[in-house]
């Protein structure tokens, strides 16, 4: 295994539109880079970054992959991200540990929702870039077209590197216009520019040329009086430009047909920036000091878990991103989030599901290890001496939630132990125990998302759930006073029962949850048997009298009642609170309550009136709208039961373009003729499990 350093290593990440062929061009990158000596295929399954069996049957990538190769004197950790919007928190992970990225598009279909979504994200994460426009053997292919699309939309800073030898079924390989040289066929043989291309070529060069030299004043002088620029004076000012964002380059290429793979990688080699180039970071001390952080192998350790995966037989596996300093194998280091000591086993560097041992990781580097004991995505580590914290990885919020039902006795006691792990390996997944409905929610970005972690969970786990849309928490309460009376007498034999309470039910405000006392005279009810009359009540309370929902913002006052010297008993009481407590609540005009959610949904200005139709049948109260730069923020208010499926829905009306946030705000009467359905399809349920 080549040795290498912290200027040799480029962490690129690969990002694009669902589909457009990163993983075929990770696999073609891997080949070409002699990593692999087999092209494996998404349509068969095969290839190294999608291994996961939730990845082949869906043949979309749902984690990240690391796939680092060697390519003349550089190692390239390359990081294939999923397209599909519900594991955005992958595609965030990524962004993160890279410093640069390549934005793959599909030479027939041009710039698309996701690339456009990407490329937000790799603006927001301020990376150098590279275009590589793929799939130009695929019919409708048009290098031209999608350049032009790609340039309107990015901006003129986009310019061809590159160029495509034809295209779909004439499609040759490409032309590299620095280096003027032709890639023929799949071995990338290096040419001369054949003829029939030199008119193009020589064309395209005068562009790229004008563009690089236009970013430096005293180039543009030389330019414009005519003087000699060098090919080196152009390499340096346009590495200098992608450096700073103010250049991409667009290459081509087939992943499929492994066509400018090879051009691919040496502009990756020589354009895109080594961690040392990034310069100081910054790191904080555990009491929150800011530390300038250099990467360099010399450093004090720091190295970020960005993606921690629980494996039921090889155990937890940690991956990990060094910043400063350098991780050794079978050594003892310092997790400084969780203030503990982790033992360090042996280093891998990870390739799909491939783990090659590695003595150490140099600053910059990315690998993993095996078993260890406290630490999570997202923590730093670092030595006991120098403890450091390293910015953590913004992850998007969980917003799906499904109800998850274990169906089994053992399914139940396995999925208590996966569930923690699941969310553990995965920052965007969260789960709580519903109190009202005793359901577990687990909550995700989208439902495919959800519908993958339980399909997970059976294959790791062995935990087999049901999903189920969770039952909205409703609740009951009254809008007038009321007061009930119940004696619940029994004559049976010898003992009887006996128990008589008169209540006083009367409505508090929003919040105040409920209340019980005591206001009785003469001994009408007698102090022993006042406990009685409260746990009846609070049964009641919690059973609800409308619909079967627990009661809230209501006082109850034992006013009145009697006892019977022999008869009575603290189970009689208790009876007789329970029913005076729901015929009360039938006499004092109930209500049902509902959550209401605060709604935030991000969506480009053209979709506002869809977004906002579609919101008005569901019962939503629109707010507010923030327009900002093509995209406008629109805020509403909706009920819990109508946002359940959101993720689905806003997915279907701006094909993936539109993003939301849900908040719980308060509870609110639910609408006389929504309460009619609900308690019909309640009575149903109750029909139902009787059944
Ligand atoms: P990803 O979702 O971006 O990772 O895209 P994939 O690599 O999974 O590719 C999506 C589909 O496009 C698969 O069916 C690939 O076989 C196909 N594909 C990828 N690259 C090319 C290419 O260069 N040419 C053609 N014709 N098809 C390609």
């Amino acid at each position: 295994m080549p040795t290498y350093t912290t200027e040799q290593i480029r962490n690129v990440v690969l990002l694009s539109h669902s589909g457009a062929g990163k993983t075929s061009l990770s696999e073609a990158i891997l080949f070409t880079t002699g990593t692999i000596n087999r092209l494996g295929k998404v349509t068969e399954g095969s290839t190294t970054s999608d291994y996961e069996p939730e990845e082949t049957k869906r043949k979309i990538s749902i984690s990240l992959s690391l796939l680092p190769c060697f390519w003349q004197e550089t190692k390239l950790n390359l990081v294939d991200t999923p397209g599909y919007a519900d594991f955005v928190g992958e595609v965030k992970a990524g962004l993160r540990i890279a410093e640069a990225a390549i934005v793959v598009i599909c030479a027939a279909s041009g710039v698309e929702i996701g690339t456009r979504q990407v490329w937000n994200f790799i603006e927001q994460a301020k990376l150098p870039r590279l275009i590589f426009v793929n799939k130009m053997d695929r019919e409708n292919a048009d290098f031209q077209r999608v350049l032009k699309e790609i340039r309107a939309r990015f901006g003129n800073r986009c310019v061809a590197l590159q160029f495509p030898m034809g295209a779909q079924s004439q499609f040759k390989g490409v032309i590299d216009l620095l280096s003027q040289k032709a890639y023929m066929g799949t071995d990338a043989k290096e040419s001369d520019i054949p003829e029939e291309f030199k008119a193009e070529a020589a064309s395209m060069r005068e562009k790229l040329i004008e563009a690089v030299v236009e970013q430096d004043d005293a180039l543009t002088t030389k330019y414009l009086e005519g003087g000699e620029i060098s090919d080196e004076e152009i390499r340096k000012v346009l590495r200098q430009s992608v450096l700073t964002g103010k250049l991409v380059p667009v290459l081509a290429g087939s992943a499929l047909q492994n066509a400018g793979t090879a051009a691919l990688l040496n502009v990756i080699c020589k354009l895109l920036p080594s961690p040392k180039e990034v310069g100081t970071l910054t790191a904080k001390t555990p009491a929150g000091a800011e530390t300038p952080l250099e990467p360099q192998d010399k450093g004090p350790l720091a190295a970020l878990v960005f993606k921690t995966n629980a494996d039921p037989y090889v155990g937890r596996l940690t991956y990990f991103r060094v910043y400063s300093g350098t991780m050794e194998s079978n050594s003892q280091i310092w997790n400084a989030n969780k203030n503990g000591v982790e033992r360090i086993g042996q280093l891998f560097m990870l390739r799909g599901k491939t783990q090659e041992p590695q003595p150490r990781l140099v600053a910059g580097d990315i690998g993993a290890v095996a078993k260890l004991a406290v630490t999570v995505t997202g923590d730093t580590l670092c030595s006991k001496e120098k403890p450091l914290i390293l910015p953590a990885i913004q992850f998007p919020s969980p917003i799906f939630s499904m109800a998850v039902q274990p169906k089994t006795k053992n399914d139940l006691d396995k999925m208590g132990s996966a569930l923690p792990r699941l969310i553990e390996e995965d920052r965007t997944l969260s789960v709580r125990k519903e109190p009202d409905t005793g359901e577990t929610l687990l909550s995700g970005v989208g439902e495919t998302h959800v519908e993958v972690a339980v399909e997970k969970m059976q294959r790791k786990f062995g935990a087999e759930v049901k999903l189920e849309t969770p039952q909205v928490p409703y609740k009951e309460t009254i809008t007038t006073t009321a007061q009930s009376e119940y004696k619940h007498k029994k004559q049976t034999g010898g003992h009887g029962q006996y128990g008589h309470v008169v209540l006083e039910l009367e409505p508090l405000p929003k919040g105040s949850g409920c209340e019980f006392t005591e206001r009785v005279v003469g001994g009408s009810v007698p102090k022993n048997y006042i406990p009685s009359v409260e746990k009846g009540v609070n049964e009641a309370v919690h059973q609800g009298g409308l619909a079967g929902f627990p009661v809230v913002d209501v006082k109850i006052t034992l006013v009145d009642g009697s006892f019977h010297a022999v008869d009575s008993s603290d189970i009689a009481f208790k009876i007789a609170a329970s029913h005076a407590v729901r015929k009360g609540m039938t006499q004092a005009n109930p209500v049902l309550l509902e959550p209401i959610m605060n709604l935030q949904v991000t969506v480009p200005d053209s979709l506002t009136g869809d977004i906002i139709s579609d919101l008005n049948t569901r019962r939503a109260r629109v707010q507010g709208m923030i327009p900002e730069d093509g995209i406008n923020v629109i805020e509403a208010e909706i009920p819990l039961a109508e946002a359940q499926h959101y993720a689905t829905v806003l997915k279907s009306l701006t094909q993936g373009q539109g993003t939301y946030t849900l908040q719980f705000v308060r509870y609110e009467e639910v609408p006389t003729h929504v309460t009619q359905k609900i308690i019909a399809e309640r009575e149903k349920l109750r029909e139902k499990a009787k059944d």
